[in-house]
C-alpha cells in the first residue's frame, strides 16, 4: 500500500448506530478522491466503546482495505482519541472528523482544493447549525467570545474540530505533548497559513450526542487554561476591587456614625456579610490557582496520553508515536 495522500480521522465513542451510515456514505467519497487525488486511508480510534462498535468496524473494515482500526485500552476522551489518530495518520493531509456525519464528507473535495490552493490548514466554519438545542448555540457563542477576549491565539468562532491539516501542521501538534488539549486552539496557535470553509453543519445521522454539558464544561475549562493566564490575574484584580470597596465603606462608616440621629449599621450581620464576602472571594481565587496546579501536577506525571490495546489494518509500525 502506497503512502496515503490524505488520512481521516474519526474518534468512535459508542457509535454503533451511526457506523453502517457512515460508511455508506464514506465509500462514493473515498472512492472518488482515490481516483482524483490519490490513495486515503480513513483511521477510526475506537475510545472505549461499550457498545458494539468495535466489532462492527471490523466487520465493515474486511471489505475495505482504507480502513484502519485503532482500539484504545479504556475511553480517553474526544480529544485523546483524536490525537492518537493524528498519531497512526500517515497522510500529507490530515482530517478530523466526526462519526455522527455532522461533518459532512462531501465537504473534502473542496477542503482538498483549498489545501493544494496553499493553505496549511482548512477549517470548517458552521453557518448554521442543525438539530442543536438553543442553549447549545448560545452558550457556545458566549464561550468563543470569552475565550478570545482572554487570548492572543486566533481560534476562530463557529468552529469545532473538523478541519484539513497539512502534514508539516500535524507534525507540530503531534510535538505538542500537553495532556489537556484543546485541539482547536493548538491548531490555531501553530500558526502557518489558515483558511475557513463555511458549511451547513447537519443534526446528528443516528444516536445521541456523546458530549453532556460536564464534557462541555470540562472543554472550555481545558481550553481557557490552556491558552490564557487571565484568570490567574483574576486574584489581583479582585483584591484591588475589594480593598477599593472596604476604603470607601470606612468614609461612609465614619460619614454615618457622625451624623446625629442615623443609626445605620448595627448589629452582627454587616460583619458576618463582610467576612462571608472576603470569604468566598478568596475561595475562587485559591480555586482558580487549584485549576492550574492541578494542570502542572498532570504534566510532570509525564503519563503517556493514552493506551492501545490492538491495532488493525496498518502496515507493521506505521504509526509516528
Ligand atoms: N467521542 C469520543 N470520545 C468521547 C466522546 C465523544 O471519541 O468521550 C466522539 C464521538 O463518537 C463523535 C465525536 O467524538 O465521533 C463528537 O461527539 P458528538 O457528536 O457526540 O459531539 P457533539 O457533536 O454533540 O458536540
Ligand atoms: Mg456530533
Amino acid at each position: 500500500m502506497p503512502a496515503p495522500t490524505l488520512s481521516l480521522v474519526f474518534p468512535i465513542f459508542d457509535e454503533q448506530e451511526v457506523l453502517p451510515h457512515l460508511l455508506t456514505r464514506l465509500d462514493t467519497v473515498v472512492a472518488d478522491l482515490q481516483a482524483s487525488t490519490g490513495p486515503v486511508e480513513a483511521i477510526f480510534v475506537n475510545d472505549g466503546s461499550r457498545d458494539a462498535s468495535w466489532q462492527l468496524l471490523n466487520e465493515l473494515s474486511q471489505t475495505r482495505p482504507w480502513m484502519r482500526l485503532v482500539n484504545l485500552s479504556r475511553n480517553f476522551g474526544h480529544q485523546i482519541a483524536v490525537t492518537a489518530g493524528m498519531h497512526y495518520a500517515g497522510g500529507d493531509a490530515v482530517v478530523i472528523m466526526d462519526a455522527d456525519l455532522q461533518d459532512p464528507p462531501e465537504l473534502l473535495p473542496e477542503m482538498i482544493r483549498l489545501w493544494k490552493g496553499g493553505n496549511d490548514v482548512v477549517y470548517a466554519v458552521r453557518t448554521e447549525r442543525e438539530g442543536e438545542t438553543a442553549f447549545k448555540k448560545a452558550t457556545a457563542s458566549a464561550f468563543y467570545k470569552l475565550l478570545q477576549s482572554l487570548t492572543n491565539v486566533p481560534i476562530p468562532a463557529d468552529t469545532g474540530d473538523f478541519r484539513l491539516m497539512d502534514r508539516k501542521v500535524v507534525a507540530a501538534m503531534n510535538a505538542m505533548g500537553e495532556h489537556h488539549r484543546f485541539l482547536r486552539g493548538m491548531a490555531a496557535w501553530v500558526g502557518f497559513t489558515q483558511i475557513g470553509l463555511p458549511y451547513k453543519r447537519d443534526a446528528r445521522a443516528a444516536g445521541e450526542t456523546k458530549y453532556p454539558l460536564k464534557k462541555m464544561v470540562r472543554l472550555a475549562v481545558d481550553a481557557i487554561a490552556s491558552f490564557s493566564q487571565a484568570p490567574l490575574k483574576l486574584a489581583t484584580y479582585m483584591g484591588f476591587a475589594v480593598t477599593l470597596l472596604s476604603l470607601l465603606a470606612i468614609v461612609v462608616v465614619i460619614i454615618l456614625r457622625l451624623t446625629p440621629g442615623i443609626r445605620a449599621l448595627e448589629g452582627q450581620a454587616t460583619t458576618l456579610i463582610a467576612a462571608l464576602f472576603i470569604g468566598g472571594v478568596q475561595l475562587v481565587c485559591i480555586g482558580i490557582l487549584g485549576e492550574y496546579i492541578g494542570r502542572i501536577y498532570d504534566e510532570v506525571k509525564r503519563r503517556p496520553l493514552y493506551l492501545v490495546s490492538r491495532t488493525h489494518g496498518f502496515d507493521d509500525n506505521t504509526a509516528v508515536k
